[in-house]
């Protein structure tokens, strides 16, 4: 029998998922991102749940080519655009879209030989100062590429740095949005301009940061963008990764008995524990300290001591009946009904949902639920 450790991905969540974006911004079309691997659901696993999407954005060509390869003939955008001019040709032959942010990209394009013209996405900084022509340049790139035989269509984007800001904080979306205003009010062109925190707390209300295209990420793998001020279930939004996995050893622990590397956590009366089969080179976090919350059997418990390579431990005060081979919920999906959402592991250890589903490690076996 294999490791009994696996993560299921679940096309029935990332398509509800998709559905609550698109009631966010029901008169723009969604581009469904999938880089980073559909965020380490693996994009091939993704697909069946995210097909309604009007398009699919991420970074590398690799990543485009496979989405062509599913049998995708919508849009496809390349987010961070063209590494060099070379590229260009796979975005004529795969008719990919691409994001021009700096200026050696348009020159790229002047030279390059296409049959037919690229639809490109202009960029600007707006003040969250990673990629883009700053406002003042932004004209003048427009103008280049308008002039350019190579180009048909400009949409005009930008990104936000705060979009998931408590409202209570001084940082928000309004200086970007004015900034992006003021310099595209009387340009030709579509507009995209939110994320995944965007759409769900402004696009709603403001048609200006709904725009023609919104770009959900994280809200369609069922991570909250702005927890802990808001949680999934408050999104209507479903956990779309289970990791999971089985006890493989149980341990009666008398009072002043300690567990794991460090004796980090000691019992103060007598308690049973689970030895689960899941470490740090799983991707689950290290820094995820004893009260880190998991589900054995559907219930809700708590992790006890260091994460170490290959285990972790587990109370089982509140499980009776655990035992070897009982199974165990990461986050996500459990038995009966549970759930446990991937941003209270994240939020345990220090991390965002992010960076968790896109950790799972190679040992892993992903499968589609
Ligand atoms: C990653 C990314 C997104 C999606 O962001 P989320 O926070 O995951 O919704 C949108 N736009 C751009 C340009 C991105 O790089």
């Amino acid at each position: 029998m294999p490791r009994p450790i696996e993560a299921l991905v679940h096309a029935d969540a990332l398509a509800h998922n998709l559905g609550t974006a698109r009631r966010h911004a029901p008169d723009a079309k969604v581009w469904a991102v999938v880089k980073a691997n559909a965020y380490g659901h693996g994009i091939e696993r993704a697909y069946p749940g995210l097909q309604a999407a009007d398009g699919f954005a991420l970074l590398d060509l690799a990543e485009a080519e496979r989405v062509r390869a599913l049998g995708w003939r919508g849009p496809i955008l390349l987010l961070e655009g063209c590494f060099e001019a070379r590229d260009l040709e796979l975005c004529s032959r795969l008719n990919l879209w691409h994001v021009v942010h700096h200026e050696a990209q348009i020159d790229w394009l002047a030279t390059h030989k296409t049959t037919w013209p690229h639809h490109v996405y202009l960029k600007m900084n707006s003040g969250m100062n990673r990629l883009g022509f700053t406002p003042s340049a932004f004209r003048n790139a427009w103008q280049r590429l308008s002039g350019l035989t190579q180009v048909d269509e400009i949409t005009l984007m930008t990104h936000l740095s705060d979009a998931d800001a408590d409202p209570a904080s001084k940082r928000g979306i309004a200086h970007q949005i004015e900034t992006f205003e003021a310099a595209t009010h009387d340009l030709a062109g579509e507009r995209s301009l939110s994320n995944s925190a965007a759409t769900l707390r402004y696009a709603p209300d403001r048609a200006g940061v709904r725009g023609d295209w919104v770009r959900p990420g994280i809200m369609l793998y069922g991570s909250s963008p702005d927890f802990p001020q808001h949680s999934i279930a408050q999104w209507d939004l479903q956990p779309t990764m289970t990791l999971r996995s089985r006890l493989i050893g149980t341990q009666q622990l008398q009072a002043g008995d300690s567990v794991g590397y460090g004796s980090s956590f000691t019992a103060d009366q007598p308690m049973r524990i689970g030895i689960v089969a899941c470490g740090y080179a799983d991707g689950y976090p290290r820094h995820a300290g004893t009260g880190t919350p998991v589900l054995v059997n559907g219930v809700r418990t708590r992790t006890v001591g260091r994460v170490s390579m290959d285990m972790l431990a587990v109370d089982l005060t509140p499980v009776r009946e655990a035992a070897l081979g009982s199974e165990v919920t990461l986050w996500g999906r459990g038995p009966h009904g549970a759930q446990l959402p991937i941003d209270e592991v994240a939020q345990a250890a220090g991390t965002i949902g992010y960076e968790l589903m896109c950790a799972v490690a190679p040992r892993v076996p992903i499968h589609a639920a």
